[in-house]
Formats: structure tokens, sequence, C-alpha cells
């Protein structure tokens, strides 16, 4: 019955050409809403996370549009519905959708309605207004490469009946768990991780809530100066830039 969120992806991939040109029409015709949105596009704040550090909540999906340019998506999930009314049956969708940056930011949105289409629009756009950071770090002494790669250390979480968790692995291990999970995570910019879960009613949605529960727990662990350093901790994205040199060739035998 649910629909395989890899369908979005036959569709045809934009050029960088024009990709950048819609980035500019949307910037061009956004007409911000909210005190936040106007800072945004008049650009007195450049980064995602300034935003988050300001505590305002996202009320305009093209803040992170804006500051997060090179999102990617995810169809979680596709239920259907079924509401009588006075009139019969009625049909409706309810679809659950991920977005992220690949690189330390995850949303997650649900939207029903009656055509699937739009539906997934309107998820989407709800997935990035409830986007959140995360942290990553090396995580595991095993690996030591000192990048990004994993969760920073043990994590949990939970949605509903479902518990997850999250444990570091080594750069090449990949992410050992299930489908839904793997989508949430690579969506967040984790690209290594073991992930164990347990719950007897383990919904697709409540599984990747649950894992998206357990990215955003990694901001809550006391860490002290030296951990942060040891196991190479960042908190929401990395420029290339910064990554070490040695990450290039480990990127191309993790294959
Ligand atoms: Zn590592």
């Amino acid at each position: 019955m649910a629909f395989k969120g890899g369908k979005r992806r036959a569709q045809r991939e934009m050029t960088s050409d024009e990709l950048a040109a819609s980035y500019e029409q949307m910037i061009d015709t956004w007409v911000p809403k909210t005190a936040l949105g106007t800072m945004v596009k008049k650009k007195e704040i450049t980064s995602m996370g300034a935003v988050m550090a300001s505590g305002i909540p996202i009320k305009e999906a093209e803040i992170v549009e804006m500051l997060l340019p090179n999102m990617s998506e995810e169809v979680i999930n596709v239920g259907r519905v079924q509401r009588t009314t006075d009139s019969g049956r009625r049909m409706r969708f309810r679809v659950t959708a991920a977005t992220g940056n690949n690189n330390g930011y995850i949303g997650i949105g649900i939207a029903k309605g009656k055509e699937v289409g739009p539906t997934i629009r309107t998820a989407i756009k709800r997935a990035k207004m409830n986007i959140k950071e995360i942290k990553r770090g090396c995580g595991s002494w095993e690996c030591g490469c000192g990048n990004p790669h994993t969760v920073p250390f043990d994590v949990e979480g939970d949605c509903g009946s479902v518990r997850v968790k999250l444990s570091p692995a080594p750069r090449g291990v990949g992410l050992i768990g299930s489908e839904t999970a793997k989508k949430v995570l690579t969506l967040a910019g984790v690209s290594d991780a073991w992930v164990k879960s347990s719950g007897r009613a383990r919904t697709t949605l409540n599984y990747a809530y649950a894992v998206l529960d357990a990215l955003v727990n990694t901001n809550y662990m006391k860490l002290n100066e030296t951990d942060n350093k040891n196991l190479s901790i960042v908190r929401g994205a990395t420029s290339k830039k910064e990554l070490k040199a040695e990450d290039d060739t480990k990127e191309q035998t993790a294959g």
C-alpha cells in the first residue's frame, strides 16, 4: 500500500543552471510575511546556524530554501486515510516527507490531502519549517578520521512505542538499519551509523520520527572542550573546506 519514496527521483534532474535560476526566481518573488523572513531576505541573517541560535520559529519555507540552497527531499510514507461523510466515504492521502541538506540539518513534515502530488509538496514545505540542527562527529576510536561522518556518541530517541538507538560507526561502514532510517540519516548528513530499534508498532512514520528524535538528542549531551575535540564534533553544517584533506580519498574507497 505504501508508495516507495524513490518515485520522485524518476523526475528529470534539473541542471545546475536551471537550479540556480529557480533559486534566484524563488528569492526574487518571495515576499516575507514574518520578521525573521524579512531579516533573511535582507541578508541580515545569513546562516541557518544563526536562525537556530535565535530560537525564533520558522514560519516560512523560503527562509530554509534561501539559507540551505541544496536541500534534498524524500517521501517517507504515503498512507490512505478513509473518512466517512454524509455523501459516502472519501479517500484522502497522508504524506510524510523529510528534507535535509545532507550536512547537519533535517526536518520531517506531514500533510493530508485529496491528491498525492500537492500533498507531497505541502509535506515537504512543512518539513522545511520543522528543520532541526543536529550534531555529528567522528565518534569512534576505531576510526579516528576526524571528520563529522557519524553520530558523535550513542544516542536514543522515541516516538509512540518505537525506540531507536544510533551508535557511531567507523568511516566506510555505511548505514546499518532500515530503509526509513537510512533516508533520514542520509538527509541529515550522517553517512555511517548502527541503528537498533525496538517497539511493538513499528510504523514507518513513528520510526522516522524516532530517528529524528535521536538525532535532535545529539544536542542535549553535556560535553566539554576535550570531548568536542576528541570526537571531532560539529553542530549543523560544515563547509567542505573544513574537512581534512584525507577525506576525499576515503570517500572514494567507501563508495
Ligand atoms: Zn571517523
